[in-house]
């Protein structure tokens, strides 16, 4: 199945069993920290980038879905639980930052539910850190391979 419109961003879940594609510029980007955001993503907030249904697409696989409430549903891959997407009572499908192939060209906008806005989120610009590769002995990177699907097709 190969759609002709030209795909604006592309992303997919870890294993490489679902893959999707927007064909618009995203209606928005937005950073949600609601407590339902932070369970389904497993992270201390959502970033989610919001389409119009009609701009997006799954190109690869069917995701699993899980009704988290009477007005959201979110989708996982069945085989690897990464979030993919939140669809809401908009219409609008929207993907969630990390799934993205090149998360990078997009920066949330606006702010939702901060009454689940961890208050360590202000203080990450002054903590300490390194890079990966830092943390990782020479054996331990000669030796280390990624599982995960590549971020494209
Ligand atoms: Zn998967
Ligand atoms: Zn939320």
């Amino acid at each position: 199945m190969t759609d002709p419109r030209k795909p604006v961003l592309t992303g997919g879940c870890q294993c490489g069993a679902v893959r999707y594609a927007t064909y618009a510029a995203p209606y928005a980007v937005n950073i949600c920290h609601c407590r339902m955001c932070q369970k389904a993503g497993g992270g201390p907030n959502m970033t989610l980038i919001s389409n119009l249904a009609a701009n997006f697409a799954w190109t690869r696989g069917t995701p699993a879905s899980f009704a988290s409430s009477t007005l959201a549903t979110r989708d996982f891959c069945r085989d690897c639980g990464t979030p993919l997407s939140y669809r809401g009572p908009s219409g609008r499908v929207s993907v969630s930052y990390g799934s993205l192939d090149e998360p990078t060209k997009v920066a949330p906008a606006r702010q939702y539910g901060m009454e689940g806005r961890v208050a360590w989120i202000d203080h990450l610009a002054v903590l300490p850190g390194s890079r990966t590769e830092d943390d990782m002995t020479p054996h331990e990177l000669a030796a280390f391979v990624n599982h995960q699907h590549p971020d494209h097709g």
